[in-house]
């Protein structure tokens, strides 16, 4: 792995068309956790590549979305294996250009396996025959799936291969061509992705790589008439100014929007809960990935006759924790993205503290962390979800408390709130858990564990209200939202 820790990465556009070397362009990448290391430099995509790069995919679709399933299965099969076979390689380019811990690199790149596998096998079930259906004698009736056309496929930087990938092989493996916009401060391991995945066998038409700046590279993609299809992750701010730039095309067709955004996840735990369960299940659920996670735990619901003793016995894991460099097997959090991450979680810190709200808080060691972007984790009081304006992502969870006659209301203020993500509860009573599991309105439940994604890539996640669109990233029917059906009718 030693070599994959020093070595400098260059990445630039991957495009159906060759490009010129333009140091105007050019970014450094430097390591969240030592903004003094240089991990490489990529060139951004321009505006009228950007354009070009959409004129290709167009061109390419009709031959790409006839070409057979088995093939383009394969493709994702092989980049599977190129995958695992570069394991050490992309998990340590993960931990150095976006800070994450090397385990969670490891999680990561098995999960963006797990997806190429399993769309692989789900497409040849959907895409390779067309379904009989019943119809009147002297008629055959089929119904066959194909590809929409050109995606966008906008992704985010905390899973930087496992979203990524996921979003642009559904896409890809359904029959669609895609252009592929990575995050701003995850490209180079996007760019490693779709040089494994050019080795796999995708032609370069068909998936090309848009490195680049969302406002400008983004909005060429949410703009231009010809893009059928955006499947996005990242904030609800920028699905809506992606969903307004679609619908404001003059003269193009009726897009296909799948956006997965934010959440307000909560947990509810009731006073059977096992305390020590119960903190356990937080700090992986709040403090993971420094709590870079759409799912992650941003606001914890204890009932009031355990609180005190769950808040002891986080107080005592939350001093436990060890804060530092991801790359190094004994740290529990490691830093956020980037500086601007870091000022905005500090600024709510502030707010916080101002109002005499913390309640617990983690050490940073200032020799471990100096030179990057760490927030130590803290848990502060709050009165319910309601009174928080907006999702902190980074390692801040909030703790209500409430009384057994509130819970109805409770649950239906984090309904109101709007977030349906990820929700979590705690008890050993089971009609407890069975009730509050469901009035609740969000993608994915969570009873008597962490919350964390989906549990495995063939398992739906997503949310619903702020949180997305609904479908769902894996699962049996995610597929189905980048195809269109057609259906045959034959007078025999
Ligand atoms: P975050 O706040 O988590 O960084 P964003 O929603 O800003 O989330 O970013 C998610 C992705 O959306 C990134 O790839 C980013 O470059 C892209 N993006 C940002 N602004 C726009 C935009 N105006 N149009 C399209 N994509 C955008």
């Amino acid at each position: 792995m030693g070599e994959f820790m020093e070595r400098e990465y260059h990445a630039r556009p991957l495009l159906g068309f060759e490009i010129e070397e333009d140091a105007a362009q050019r970014q450094t990448v430097t390591s969240p956790y030592d903004r003094r290391q240089p991990v490489g430099s990529v060139q951004w995509a321009t505006k009228a590549q950007a354009e070009r790069a959409v004129d290709v995919a167009w061109q390419a679709f009709p031959a790409w979305s006839e070409t057979p399933v088995e093939t383009r299965a394969t493709i994702l099969e092989r980049l599977a294996d190129l995958m695992e076979t570069h394991l050490a390689e992309l998990m340590t380019l993960c931990s150095r250009e976006g800070g994450k811990l090397l385990t969670d690199g490891v999680d990561e790149i098995r999960e963006a396996v797990d997806f190429c596998r399993y769309y692989a096998a789900r497409a040849r079930e959907l895409f390779a025959e067309p379904t009989q259906l019943p119809g009147p004698t002297g008629e055959s009736n089929e119904l066959m799936m194909n590809g929409k056309g050109v995606f966008a496929a906008i992704s985010p930087w905390n899973f930087p291969v496992a979203i990524f990938t996921g979003q642009l092989v559904a896409a890809a493996v359904a029959g669609n061509t895609v252009l592929a916009k990575p995050a701003e401060q995850t490209s180079l391991v996007a760019h490693r992705v779709i040089e494994l995945l050019h080795e796999a066998g995708m032609p370069r038409e068909v998936v090309q790589l848009l490195p680049g700046d969302g406002p400008t590279v983004g909005s060429v993609l949410s703009s231009d008439p010809r893009i059928t299809g955006v499947v996005f992750t990242g904030s609800t701010d920028t699905a809506q100014i992606i969903n307004r730039s679609l619908a404001a095309r003059d003269n193009a067709a009726l897009p296909t929007l799948i956006a997965e955004t934010g959440g307000l996840n909560a947990m509810i735990v009731d006073s059977t809960a096992l305390p020590e369960q119960v903190v356990a299940d937080v700090v992986h659920s709040a403090f993971q990935s420094a709590g870079q996670r759409c799912s992650a735990l941003r606001v914890l619901y204890l009932q009031e006759d355990i609180a005190e003793r769950v808040i002891d016995i986080l107080r005592g894991a939350m001093a436990e924790l060890r804060i530092g460099d991801p790359r190094d097997l004994g740290t529990d959090v490691g830093p956020v993205i980037d500086e601007e991450a870091r000022q905005g979680l500090l600024a709510h810190v502030e707010k916080m503290k101002a109002e005499d709200r913390l309640l617990a808080a983690s050490e940073l060691d200032p020799a471990q962390t100096e030179h990057g972007t760490f927030v130590a984790p803290m848990a502060f009081a709050i009165d319910g979800i309601d009174t928080l304006d907006e999702e902190q992502f980074g390692p801040l969870l909030h703790i209500a408390r409430y009384r057994s006659d509130q819970l109805d209301a409770v649950i239906d203020t984090i309904n109101a709130r709007g977030y349906g993500l990820t929700f979590g509860v705690h008890s050993r009573n089971e009609s407890f858990t069975r009730h509050v599991a469901s009035r609740i309105r969000v993608g994915n439940v969570y009873v008597n564990r962490d919350i964390i994604g989906a549990v495995v890539g063939v398992q739906p996640f997503g949310g619903q209200g702020f949180s997305g669109t609904g479908p769902k990233a894996g699962g049996p029917h995610y597929l189905l939202r980048f195809a269109t059906e057609k259906t045959r009718t034959i007078n025999t």
